[in-house]
Formats: C-alpha cells, sequence, structure tokens
C-alpha cells in the first residue's frame, strides 16, 4: 500500500476521527496511485494515521475507510461496516415504520461517498467518491450478502463526480430492474417512488419524522406545502385531516406524481390541488390576493451549496420565510426546512427570526425538526447533521 504523508501538524483532524485530508494538508505521496486506491496515512514522522481513498484530482484528496491499522479494506470490511449500518437502523426500528429508508449514509456510517437508500425490496446505491468507485464490486457483494435483494440498481448520476474525476452512471446491477413505480408503506402513507428517474435515488426519505409531525398537526387546516416534489407532505397533511392541500412544485414530473399519491391514499379531489409554478412569484401571487393558509411547509432545494452562495441561499430562506409568515393566519403554523449543510441550526434561527421581524409579527419557534435516525451523526463528523427544520407559530 502507498503510503501518504501529511505536513507537520496537519495529522490534528485524523486524530480526533474526523474522515477527511484536504489536499492542502498533504506533504508527499508514496508511488503512484490509481483514481481512489488505499493508502496509508501517515504523520510527517511516519506514524500510522488511517487508511483512506486517495483521490488526486479533488481537493478533499483522502476519505479515511479505517483507523485501525489492521484493517484489510475488502469485501469482509465493507460486509461489516454495512452490516452494522443495517442493525442500527433495526435498533432504532426504522424498517418497521417505512419502505423507504437510507441503509448507508456515506461518512455518517463510516463510507465516505457510499449512498445506498432502500425502497422494499431494492437497494439504491450512489457513489459519489473515487474511493467508493474503485471499491464498487467489494461494495456490491457486501450489500448482496446482508439481505436477499429484488434489485441492486444503481443512481450515481450527481454533477459532483466531475470533482472526482467519474463520469455519471446509472442502471441495474444485480437481480430484477425495480418497477416503473415501487410502492412504499411510510408511517402508514403509502407513497409511490420512482427509482430510475426520480430526484437522487427517489425519494427524500430523510424528511420522514417531519412528514409524520406534520400529519399529527394538520387536522381541519388548509395546507400550502411548498416545493412539494411528489407530495410527501400533502400525503401526510390530507391524512392527518387536513381541510385542503395545496401542492406546489416546479417541476412537472413530480406533481404527477404527486397526484398519483393523493389518489393512492384515496383523498377526494375537492382535498387538493396541484400548481406548476415557482414557488416564489406564488408566494407573492397569493399575498397580492390576500390567500391566508393555516399552515405552510418549505422545503425548498439546498440554496447555499457553496460558502460563495452563502449570502444569496440565505436571502432565498428568509424571503420564502417572509411571504409564508404573511400569508399564515394568526395561530398558524410554519414548517421551514433547510437541507443545505453550511447553514447552521442556529444562522437558520435567526434567517427565521429576521423573517418575521420584517413580516411586523410575532412568531414563536415550538419544536426542532431534523433528518431521522437513518442518516445518523457521528461526533467526529458534525457535518453529517445537514438537514434542519423548525416547527413555528405565528402570533399575533
Ligand atoms: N418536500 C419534498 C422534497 C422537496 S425537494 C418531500 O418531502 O419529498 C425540492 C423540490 O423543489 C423539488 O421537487 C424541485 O422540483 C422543487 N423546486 C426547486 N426550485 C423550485 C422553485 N423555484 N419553485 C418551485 N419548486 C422548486
Amino acid at each position: 500500500m502507498n503510503k501518504v504523508f501529511l505536513k507537520s501538524g496537519r495529522e490534528k483532524s485524523l486524530l480526533k476521527r474526523h474522515l477527511w485530508v484536504y489536499s492542502g494538508a498533504v506533504a508527499r505521496v508514496e508511488g503512484d496511485c490509481a483514481n481512489g486506491e488505499t493508502v496509508q496515512v501517515v504523520s510527517s514522522r511516519g506514524d500510522f494515521l488511517a487508511t483512506a481513498a486517495i483521490s488526486p484530482a479533488s481537493q478533499l484528496a483522502l476519505r479515511v475507510w479505517s483507523f485501525d491499522e489492521n484493517e484489510n479494506i475488502n469485501a469482509d470490511f465493507f460486509r461489516n461496516r454495512l452490516q452494522a449500518a443495517k442493525d442500527l437502523r433495526l435498533t432504532m426500528q426504522i424498517p418497521a415504520r417505512t419502505g423507504a429508508w437510507r441503509l448507508c449514509a456515506s461518512e455518517a456510517d463510516g463510507l465516505p461517498g457510499v449512498t445506498i437508500d432502500v425502497y422494499n425490496d431494492f437497494a439504491v446505491i450512489q457513489l459519489t467518491s473515487a474511493g467508493a468507485e474503485y471499491q464498487k464490486d467489494n461494495m456490491l457483494k457486501a450489500l448482496q450478502s446482508i439481505h436477499q435483494w429484488q434489485g441492486i440498481y444503481e443512481r450515481s448520476d450527481v454533477n459532483i463526480r466531475k470533482y472526482e474525476k467519474l463520469d455519471q452512471r446509472t442502471g441495474l446491477l444485480y437481480g430484477t430492474m425495480p418497477p416503473e413505480l415501487v410502492e412504499v408503506n411510510e408511517d402508514g402513507r403509502r407513497l409511490y417512488v420512482d427509482i430510475i428517474n426520480g430526484h437522487k435515488t427517489g425519494f427524500y426519505c430523510d424528511q420522514r419524522e417531519s412528514r409524520s409531525t406534520v400529519q399529527k398537526f394538520a387536522n381541519g387546516k388548509t395546507v400550502l406545502n411548498l416545493f412539494s416534489y411528489t407530495g410527501g407532505f400533502g400525503v401526510a397533511a390530507a391524512l392527518g385531516g387536513a381541510e385542503k392541500v395545496i401542492n406546489v412544485d416546479s417541476s412537472a414530473p413530480a406533481l404527477a406524481m404527486a397526484e398519483k399519491n393523493m389518489l393512492l391514499n384515496n383523498i377526494a379531489p375537492e382535498r387538493w390541488e396541484n400548481i406548476e409554478a415557482d414557488c416564489f412569484s406564488f408566494l407573492r401571487k397569493c399575498r397580492g390576493e390576500k390567500r391566508k393558509f393555516d399552515l405552510i411547509v418549505l422545503d425548498p432545494p439546498k440554496l447555499v451549496d457553496s460558502m460563495k452562495n452563502m449570502t444569496k441561499g440565505c436571502r432565498a430562506y428568509k424571503d420564502a420565510m417572509l411571504q409564508a409568515f404573511h400569508l399564515l393566519e394568526p395561530g398558524g403554523i410554519l414548517f421551514t426546512f433547510s437541507c443545505s449543510g453550511l447553514v447552521t441550526r442556529e444562522l437558520f434561527s435567526k434567517i427565521a427570526c429576521d423573517a418575521a421581524c420584517d413580516a411586523k409579527c410575532t412568531v414563536r419557534i415550538v419544536s426542532d425538526l431534523g433528518q431521522g435516525a437513518d442518516h445518523p451523526v457521528p461526533c467526529s463528523f458534525p457535518e453529517a447533521r445537514y438537514l434542519k427544520g423548525l416547527m413555528i407559530i405565528k402570533g399575533e
């Protein structure tokens, strides 16, 4: 195994069990390394620190596989990691509640670059780092060994692969092809997932807990579900007894699926409406028409994807919340979310506070929301906590 020497003093993060080393911390690489090959990371004095995958083209030069010098990075290693990941979900009783859950959450499960989502007996795998790609065969063997899957499908069609010098890839890796729509049951909600063409691996299972929370508070309410995607929050609200649900999204295919999902749950047609629109414009239009809602869900895509976009993204979060506060009845509830890892919970609360000030209303945060236990957060890798949400009640 080739050795990678770090610069003096740059071993600190690995000693604290963080999983990343940036290229600027690398002093020299012994020998020629293939993209994603396993290397031994050592301090400037040559002491063992970790076994890692190397991405020579990436700023994120090294991603740790193991801190144990005696652990070989082979199919057994991946099987152990995946089994541990599965056991954690079983401990947290996730598969008992839902057919849609994350089996492996990349760094959070000690497997940087490996995301695996489960939809009933189908596994959908997404590989985003050179190391994960290099280990694909081992990973596949490991995944097959922990469950009898009907099929394993790859959705490595993400832009970030270019930073790792990897092409995008999708297709069947094992078993039978997933059907056009897989129906999952999430806490009693029946939802279709499109594994082949849907966003990411098909579905946002990270919002499960919040969908269930919305369901609890929706009875009798008029609900505006912004950035609805396939209508998960809308179905939750309707099943929770909402009088009327409006799903808004800019994607026609997402809304077509939202319609299928409403019908699948037998929600009467007069109780819901799907609108294809830009949510920011739609909010303004509603304000112009003086429309009011009892409950609003605001779950935009990642609006801050880099430090460069921080100000712009935060403005967009604030603008959406400001408009939403205007549309809420007094006593109304806003569920607002951010999946931008760079936006901390504190910052997100501050944005909500600024939006309320500008809307000239008093609001109270009554609950903190976030990702489910199938998106765990290692103490040494706080970056894994990317999804935050606030349940806010508007006062007078
Ligand atoms: N709440 C959803 C997930 C939302 S993902 C769930 O629980 O499943 C974000 C969604 O926002 C995507 O469906 C995307 O099509 C939509 N979107 C992105 N920008 C938009 C915009 N400006 N206006 C309306 N929808 C937008």
